[in-house]
C-alpha cells in the first residue's frame, strides 16, 4: 500500500512546488467536504495531499478601494458569511455559496474546492459565472487570470494546467442599481445536488435593465454563461416578453442528463422558470441599492 504524505505550507510557494513535484498523485486540500468524501469511498488515492487553509491569501476575503472583492480561493462559506460587507454587495454569490451542505460543511467548504471539483451541479459556480468573477490561478511557470466560465472542463475536470492552484477569485465593483440572486432546484428541501441552478446579475438605470449576466448550473457537462438569455432584458425593463425570451434562451441552451433528479424535460423547463424567479429577486434588490 502506498502511503499517503500530508502538507501544509504557509507560503504558495511552497504549496505549488510540492504539488507540481509529486504530479498527478496529489490532491490540493481546501475545506475538504469533497476531497474526503472521494478519498473515503475509494475514487481517489492520492500520494500526497498538500493542505492550502494554512496560507493567508487562500482564506484572505478583501474589499478593494474600487469596491471589487478579492476572495482567496479557500475561504470558507462560513468566512464569507461573516464578512460584514460582502453580503450586502454580493448576496446572491452568498446565498449561492451558504446553500452548499450544512452548518458543519460550511465551516470547511471553499468556492474554490466547489469549482475545482468540477461539478456542473457546483452551486456557487453559475452565481459566480454571473457576477463575472475572474480567477487567479498560479502554476510553476507563474500566475495568470481566467474567467471562472472558463474554469470547469467538464464532470470531475478543470483547464487547469498540471501544478496549477486556484488562488483567488476577483468579483468587479458594483455601479449603483445593481444586484444578483441565486436560486437553485432540487427534489428534498435541504442537503441535495441541484437539478438546475440559475445565477442573476444585473444594473437597472431608471427601470431599465442596462447589464445582465447569466449562470446556468446542472443542466450541461459544464456550468454555462447563457449571453443570449443575457441580451433578452438588457434593454428592457424586464416585461414579460423580455423575461419570456430570456426563459426560453435558458431552456434552449440545456444540454442535461436524465436521471432520478429530474429528466431532460423537466430540468429544461425548469431552467425557464427559474430564470423568471431568480431576475425578479435580483431586480427587487438592484431597486434599492
Ligand atoms: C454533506 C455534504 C453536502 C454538500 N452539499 C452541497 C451542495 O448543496 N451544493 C454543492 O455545490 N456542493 C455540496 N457539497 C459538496 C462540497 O461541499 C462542495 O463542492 C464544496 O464547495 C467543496 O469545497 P472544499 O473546499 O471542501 O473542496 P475540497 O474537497 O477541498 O476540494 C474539492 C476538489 O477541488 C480541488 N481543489 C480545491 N481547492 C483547490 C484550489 N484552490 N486549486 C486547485 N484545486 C483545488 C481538490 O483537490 C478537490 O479535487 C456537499 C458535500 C457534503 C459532504
Amino acid at each position: 500500500m502506498t502511503e499517503l504524505r500530508y502538507l501544509a505550507p504557509s507560503s504558495l510557494d511552497e504549496a505549488i512546488g510540492a504539488f507540481a513535484a509529486a504530479g498527478s498523485a496529489a490532491r490540493i486540500l481546501a475545506g475538504g467536504t469533497d476531497l474526503l468524501v472521494q478519498m473515503r469511498s475509494g475514487v481517489l488515492k492520492p500520494g500526497l495531499i498538500v493542505d492550502i487553509k494554512k496560507i493567508a491569501e487562500m482564506t484572505a476575503i478583501e474589499e478593494t478601494a474600487d469596491g471589487g472583492f478579492h476572495i482567496g480561493a479557500a475561504a470558507s462559506g462560513m468566512a464569507l458569511a461573516e464578512h460584514a460587507r460582502f453580503g450586502k454587495v454580493w448576496p446572491g454569490v452568498l446565498e449561492a455559496v451558504n446553500l452548499i451542505g450544512s452548518k458543519q460543511v460550511q465551516g470547511r467548504a471553499s468556492a474554490g474546492g466547489n469549482l475545482c471539483n468540477g461539478s456542473p451541479a457546483g452551486d456557487s459556480v453559475p452565481a459566480m459565472v454571473a457576477a463575472g468573477a475572474i480567477v487567479t490561478v498560479q502554476g510553476p511557470n507563474g500566475r495568470r487570470q481566467m474567467k471562472v466560465e472558463d474554469v470547469p472542463a467538464g464532470p470531475g475536470r478543470t483547464n487547469l494546467l498540471p501544478g496549477e492552484i486556484l488562488v483567488s477569485f476577483t468579483l468587479p465593483p458594483r455601479p449603483k442599481g445593481s444586484s444578483d440572486a441565486y436560486l437553485r432546484m432540487i427534489p428534498r428541501t435541504e442537503m441535495d445536488i441541484a437539478v438546475v441552478g440559475v445565477g442573476v446579475s444585473l444594473t437597472l438605470k431608471d427601470g431599465v435593465c442596462t447589464a445582465a449576466r447569466i449562470g446556468l448550473g446542472a443542466v450541461a457537462p459544464t456550468v454555462l454563461l447563457v449571453e443570449a438569455a443575457a441580451n433578452a432584458l438588457i434593454g428592457s425593463k424586464l416585461d414579460d416578453a423580455a423575461l419570456n425570451a430570456a426563459a426560453a434562451a435558458c431552456s434552449a441552451a440545456c444540454r442535461p442528463i436524465d436521471d432520478k433528479r429530474g429528466t431532460i424535460t423537466y430540468r429544461t423547463k425548469v431552467a425557464g422558470v427559474l430564470l423568471k424567479r431568480t431576475t425578479a429577486i435580483a431586480a427587487k434588490r438592484a431597486q434599492e441599492n
